[in-house]
């Protein structure tokens, strides 16, 4: 059993990828998936119309953002 660098789990040496692992020495595979999938650029927002038509009301209705709470609405 060997620990992952990266979550520190006691894992058999055949979770351990050997090919290409100059950076990440003694990282899970769970691990390098998981570095892959934030590495990976993330699918476009779909956008939904009714959605912006509500958020237009309401921003209209109850102004713009602002740094403090309103308290009274
Ligand atoms: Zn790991």
């Amino acid at each position: 059993m060997k620990a992952c660098n990266a979550c520190q789990r006691p894992l058999p040496p055949e979770a351990f990828p050997k090919a290409g692992s100059r950076g990440r020495e003694g990282t899970c595979t769970v691990c390098v998936n998981d570095r892959r999938r934030l590495r990976a650029p993330l699918p476009d927002l779909v956008r939904d119309c009714e959605q912006v038509r509500i958020n237009n009301a309401a921003a209209l209705w109850f102004g713009p953002v602002r740094p403090m709470p309103r308290y009274a609405v």
